[in-house]
């Protein structure tokens, strides 16, 4: 199965590439980035400090699209829209883990997996999605009595917030706890704000140096206290599960999938 990784040069590419290099079956056949990017012409290998691959990396997704099956793509929800729009003219497969979609441009990305398989996770990790399953499970013991706060931490650089992953992590407790994420999750605290609700879900970021990435979810109830966390140590267990689910996406119709999907955890 030949591969293409958009954003080659970013802090996932770099780990992309040697995880498609590790991965049966899969080969690098093309990595691009965006124009003007410094690294265009450079050796993707050489770049990722995989020794020389003979794939350079290029600005022209149509042109790498044509030699590949699947394309590999964490970057921007903006950007995402675009590669969706080439691989399906060409009729290509996309896992992509790009996060901080709009429910709009979440719409969008639907439209296209009408054309083609797309796996869309906003974390690739089994760990987060062996936490997803725990979390129903633990919202449907726990039911109403217990206040559930997250707590989510990232590297300075991080543009959207909070994460994906936490995102998900809240719409998970509310589906099981029968209420709207989009109507029960509260961002901000300040000043004479008032009580807790009883229904809210707080949601609160913390940013700083280099952290890969860190989630806690607290299920909080009168005089003790349930705390679901996952820590990443690094980058590679997400561009496993992105190698996985290429591997797993061969054999799929299109359609939209996530990571529960690839893992069989649904
Ligand atoms: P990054 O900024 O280091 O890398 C993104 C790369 O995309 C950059 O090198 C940038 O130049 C490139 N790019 C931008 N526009 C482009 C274009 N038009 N064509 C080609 N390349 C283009 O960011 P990152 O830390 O690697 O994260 C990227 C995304 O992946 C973010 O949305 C992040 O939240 C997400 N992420 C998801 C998971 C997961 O498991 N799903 C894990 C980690 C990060």
């Amino acid at each position: 199965m030949k591969v293409a990784i958009v954003g080659a040069a970013g802090r996932m590419g770099g780990r992309l590439i040697h995880a498609v290099l590790e991965a049966d079956g899969l080969e690098l056949s093309g990595a691009t980035e965006r124009p003007g990017h410094p690294q265009i012409g450079t050796d993707a290998g050489l770049l990722a400090g995989a020794g020389e691959l003979g794939v350079k990396i290029s600005a022209d997704l149509t042109a790498v699209m044509a030699t590949a099956d699947v394309l590999i793509d964490f970057t921007f929800p903006e950007v995402t829209l675009q590669n969706l729009e080439i691989c399906a003219q060409q009729g290509k497969m996309i896992v992509s883990g790009s996060t901080g979609f709009s429910p709009e441009q979440k719409q969008q990305v639907e439209k296209y997996a009408e054309q083609i398989p797309v796996v869309l996770a906003p974390n690739m990790s089994v760990g987060v999605n062996a936490c997803f399953k725990l979390l129903k499970e633990a919202a449907n013991i726990l039911g109403d009595d217990f206040d559930v706060e997250i707590v989510e931490m990232h590297h300075n650089q991080k543009k959207d917030s909070p994460s994906g992953t936490a995102v998900r992590m809240g719409e998970v407790v509310a589906d099981a706890l029968g209420r709207d994420y989009n109507k029960v999750a509260n961002f901000h605290r300040e000043g004479m704000c008032g009580e807790r609700t009883k229904a809210e879900i707080g949601m609160q970021t913390v940013r700083g140096g280099d952290i890969v990435g860190e989630h806690t979810v607290y299920f909080i109830g009168m005089g003790e206290r349930i705390e679901i966390s996952h820590r990443a140590m690094s980058r590679d267990m997400f561009a496993r599960g992105a190698v996985r689910a290429c591997q797993w996406l061969q054999q799929k119709q299109s359609g939209l999938y996530d990571m529960q999907d690839v893992l069989g955890l649904t």
